[in-house]
C-alpha cells in the first residue's frame, strides 16, 4: 500500500485504541512510513524502470518481511523499558499495521532471505489495475474520514 494509506489508517485505528492520535502525529506518520525506506535499494537499482516494474515481493528487502517484524519487535521490547510505554505502545502499533496492511494486500516473500517463497493471499484485487482501483479507492477513503476526524479537532 501507499504511504498515505499507511499514515492514514494508523492514524485512525491508534486514535480507537489510544483515544488522542493527534497527540502523537508525528510518531504516527515516521513509524507508518518508516519501514518504506527499504524499498531505496530497489529503487535506486530499478530507477527508470520501476514503473515497468512496480511494487512487488522483490521491491522489499528481509526488514520488510518477517525478519523485520522480529528485530523491530525486539528493538521496542528493550525500548519499552526505557521510554514512555504509550509512546512506544504508538510507534509498536504502527509498525505492526504496516506490515500487516502490506501481508494483507499485497504479495510478499514472508521468510525472506532463507526463502523466496512468494505468497499472495488475495484479499486484495490481483490484477495491476483492480488493485490500483482498490488501493485509490480505500485511500480516499480513509482521506474522507481523516478529514471528519481531524476536521472537527481543527476547525
Ligand atoms: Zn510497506
Amino acid at each position: 500500500m501507499n504511504i498515505l494509506f499507511h499514515f492514514l489508517f494508523n492514524y485512525l485505528f491508534v486514535d480507537i485504541v489510544f483515544g488522542n492520535a493527534w497527540d502523537y502525529l508525528v510518531v504516527v506518520f515516521v513509524f507508518s512510513v518508516l519501514i518504506d525506506l527499504t524499498h531505496l535499494p530497489y529503487l535506486l537499482r530499478v530507477r527508470k524502470d520501476v514503473m515497468k516494474k512496480r511494487f512487488g515481493s522483490g521491491s522489499r528487502t528481509r526488514f520488510h518481511e518477517i525478519y523485520g517484524l522480529t528485530l523491530f519487535s525486539a528493538v521496542i521490547c528493550v525500548l519499552y523499558l526505557v521510554f514512555d510505554p504509550i509512546i512506544i505502545g504508538v510507534i509498536a502499533m504502527c509498525i505492526v499495521l504496516h506490515f500487516a496492511i502490506d501481508f494483507l494486500t499485497g504479495k510478499s516473500m514472508p521468510f525472506y532471505p532463507y526463502s523466496k517463497k512468494e505468497v499472495f493471499l488475495r484479499i486484495s484485487p490481483y490484477g495491476y489495475k483492480e488493485k490500483i482501483l482498490f488501493e485509490t479507492f480505500s485511500t480516499i477513503l480513509l482521506v474522507v474520514l481523516f478529514w471528519l476526524k481531524v476536521g472537527s479537532l481543527v476547525l
